[in-house]
Parts: C-alpha cells; sequence; structure tokens
C-alpha cells in the first residue's frame, strides 16, 4: 500500500506559498487508514517502545494518537490548545514564524517517570514536537520517543527534538 498516494497536496493553505498535506484523503480511506495505523504501530514495536501514555496534539495528533495507545496498551493523554483542559495545567509557550502559541497538558496527566510516546500526523519545523516534549518533561515524566505519519524533511524538524527515537511513515 502507497500511503503517499494517499495524501493530498494542496497548494496555498492555509496562506500563499505553503504546500499543505492534508491526510484526510487517507483517513476516509479504509484500506489505507487500517494500513497506516497498522505500519505505525509495527515500527513502534520494533522500534521497542513500551510507553505507558500516548500523547496527541491538538487537533491532528488526536486522530492517530488514540488507535496506537489502543494497539500498545497505553493510555492516552491530549495535548491542547490553551483554555480547552477543565482542569490545573502546565503549559509551555514556543514561537511561530510569526508570534508565539501555547499548549496545555492536565498536571495529574502523568505520574513521577511515567513513559511517554508523543505522537502527531505531521512533523515539520518541530516547534510543536519540542513544545510537547518540553510539557511532558515540566509534568514529570519520561519521553521516550515520538511517532508521525509524514516529516517534511526540509525544514529539519527533528533536530530541534531530544535525542530520543523517532518513528516515521512517509517523507518528503
Ligand atoms: P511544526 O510545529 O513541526 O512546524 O508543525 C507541525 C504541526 O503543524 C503539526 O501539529 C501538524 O498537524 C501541523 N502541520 C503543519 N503543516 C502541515 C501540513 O502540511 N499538513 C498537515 N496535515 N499538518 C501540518
Amino acid at each position: 500500500m502507497d500511503i503517499k498516494s494517499l495524501v493530498r497536496d494542496i497548494p496555498d493553505f492555509p496562506k500563499p506559498g505553503i504546500l499543505f498535506r492534508d491526510i484526510t484523503t487517507l483517513l476516509r480511506h479504509p484500506q489505507g487508514l487500517r494500513y497506516t495505523l497498522d505500519s505505525l504501530h509495527q515500527k513502534c514495536e520494533a522500534e521497542g517502545f513500551n510507553p505507558d501514555y500516548i500523547v496527541g496534539m491538538e487537533s491532528r495528533g488526536f486522530l492517530f494518537a488514540p488507535a496506537l495507545a489502543y494497539q500498545l496498551q497505553a493510555g492516552f493523554v491530549p495535548v491542547r490548545k490553551p483554555g480547552k483542559l477543565p482542569s490545573s495545567v502546565h503549559r509551555v509557550e514556543y514561537d511561530l514564524e510569526y508570534g508565539s502559541d501555547a499548549l496545555e497538558v492536565h498536571q495529574d496527566a502523568f505520574g513521577l517517570g511515567d513513559r511517554v510516546l508523543i505522537v502527531d500526523d505531521l512533523l515539520a519545523t518541530g516547534g510543536t514536537a519540542k513544545a510537547t516534549a518540553a510539557l511532558v518533561e515540566q509534568a514529570g515524566a519520561e519521553v521516550l520517543g515520538f511517532a508521525f505519519i509524514i516529516e517534511l524533511r526540509d525544514l529539519s524538524g527533528r533536530t530541534l527534538l531530544p535525542e530520543v527515537p523517532i518513528v516515521t511513515l512517509i517523507e518528503y
């Protein structure tokens, strides 16, 4: 199965000059979705990941992280944009191309030393994944690794991330 052929390219989204990799066409393909989730699971097992929790980032991380949590018999913890989580949170701010943004996780989401695998649909500049790792560490847990469906190699996002294994399925 060619996962790449199921990802749709959308020029000039969300702004002029950006080529957006649209995964909705992959998600709606029954065999493609199953193959993608199975491949992600197999690669994470081959890497030896044995997480207590899978962390997924709002919002496209939510589409893959719970399925992987189910397969690895781990729990799922959401990392969300500010103001969305109802209980006390840890918060991390990070720089965007223009301005800054923040991510939050519940303070009681992890126990000390819990093993965490961070999952998102796509690694671009690495800002989102780096901020999520900082958040997990702030909460007292350990980042075992990262898993992404897509990596945009030219943006070198992986150089920002902590030195742990990174699993990816396709690259551009
Ligand atoms: P980064 O922080 O690594 O620059 O950007 C990655 C984040 O932005 C991910 O949460 C991802 O969902 C989103 N993102 C950035 N570009 C794209 C894209 O072309 N396609 C998709 N599906 N997500 C993107």
